[in-house]
């Protein structure tokens, strides 16, 4: 198996810093499929991610969830029933299995591309970078926890629990999905609530469709669509969308099927339980003329709301950030993360702590050479500065 290097690239003896066999290592992680159906090359990059910690003495544990996802593995430096900070990266891409082969990792001077390349293969290898290069007292003052979990670009749909529970019993939460080139850090995020539903009707030819008590699942799901669109709402950021519609084989045919499939963002629980509502609503409607409403599936991550413990923490690493030279803002845009798993389960959570660059999710996805440094020093002074916070306590 390849193995990435065992030192960190930041060497705090001589506070030097190698870039290069950062560059490296990345592209050992970036030319193995590790996407949506590539379950072996997922537990492989983990596997990866985790033996320079592990020969340190850090406890591994590997979870085989489900057949369909890649192992996701868990890191701790020693057992505890809690833990000062849980960090949190995925090593699974969007890209499917063959994407690295076709387009392996290359770079020029400011770039550097590949499958996952930002989208946050470097965020899970700076993790790595700046536990190996932490202090023997911080790794002492704190208990640390890591989850590389594969399923991330598929709602964590399989490793929501794991993280909860690891949530639930951490302090704070780090997660490594990437700076964007325009954005900042992140402590508030949408949340995200995807449903599809099948509707089921009675067919007849169109002709007699009033006659013969035709019922049209694709009326009624046009009568849905409608309804949801109407709560898009500017003032409180809730963004509803009916993106997949089915149904139908024929214009003289009374369609006895259609299915939808609603993408939801939301700001608050309120916003949430909203559409919950009018989700009710629908489906009373929908009885009330005969139609059969069934849904098939749904996934949801709730809203990451900033408490005031959380907005508190955000300026304390804002005034360390500057201290250090490296700017810092908080920039709410993008979609969701583990990260609201991880603020939804109590834990004061810092999200966007990867390395930068763009167009996650394409193929040109570049990950910013020069923002390696400054993020994995950043991270690194975090951890120095958090087991100071909890000694002087
Ligand atoms: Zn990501």
């Amino acid at each position: 198996m390849d193995t990435i290097s065992t030192e960190s690239c930041l060497n705090t003896k001589d506070n030097t810093f190698s870039l290069e066999g950062f560059l490296l290592d990345l592209e050992k992680l970036v030319n193995i499929d590790s996407g949506h159906g590539a379950t072996e090359g997922a537990t492989r990059v983990g596997l990866m991610l985790a033996e320079p910690l592990v020969k340190r003495g850090w406890i591994i544990e590997r979870h085989n969830i489900s057949p369909n996802i890649g192992e996701c593995i868990v890191l701790k430096n020693r057992q505890a029933e809690r833990f000062d900070a849980l960090l949190l990266g995925h090593v699974d891409t969007v890209f499917p299995a063959g994407e690295s082969a076709e387009r392996p990792f290359y770079r020029d001077e400011e770039r550097a591309y590949g499958p996952g390349v930002f989208d946050m293969k470097q965020g899970c290898l700076a993790i790595v970078n700046a536990l190996l290069a932490m202090s023997p007292q911080a790794n002492e003052a704190l208990n640390i926890a890591v989850i590389f979990n594969t399923d991330e670009e598929i709602s964590s749909v399989y490793s929501t629990p794991l993280i909860r529970s690891y949530a639930e019993r951490s302090e704070h939460a780090f997660v490594f999905e990437p700076v964007m080139e325009e954005s900042g850090r992140c402590i508030e995020r949408r949340g995200v609530f995807r449903f599809t539903f099948q509707f089921k009707g009675k067919a007849c030819h169109s002709s007699i469709l009033r006659s013969q008590g035709g019922r049209s699942a694709i009326a009624e799901m046009g009568y849905w669509i409608v309804a949801l669109w109407e709560l898009n709402n500017d003032e409180t950021d809730t963004t509803v969308n009916p993106g997949i519609v089915k149904g139908g084989k024929a214009a003289n045919i009374v369609a006895d099927f259609a299915e939808l499939t609603v993408d939801v963002r939301i700001k608050t629980l309120e916003e949430q339980d909203k559409v919950l509502a009018k989700l009710e609503e629908l489906q009373e409607h929908a009885r009330s003329v005969g139609i059969i409403t069934t849904e098939v599936d749904r996934r949801t991550r709730p809203p990451m709301i900033p408490d005031e413990r959380t907005k508190c923490y955000a300026e304390h690493l804002r005034e360390l950030s500057l201290s250090m030279g490296i700017p810092f803002k908080l920039w709410t845009g993008g979609g969701a993360s583990d990260g609201n798993t991880a603020a939804n389960s109590g834990a004061i959570t810092i999200d966007r702590l990867g390395p930068g660059g763009g167009e996650g999710h394409t193929a040109d996805e570049y990950m910013l050479i020069n923002s390696v440094e400054p993020n994995i020093r950043f991270f690194h002074a975090i951890l120095e500065d958090l087991a100071q916070l909890k000694s002087a306590q």
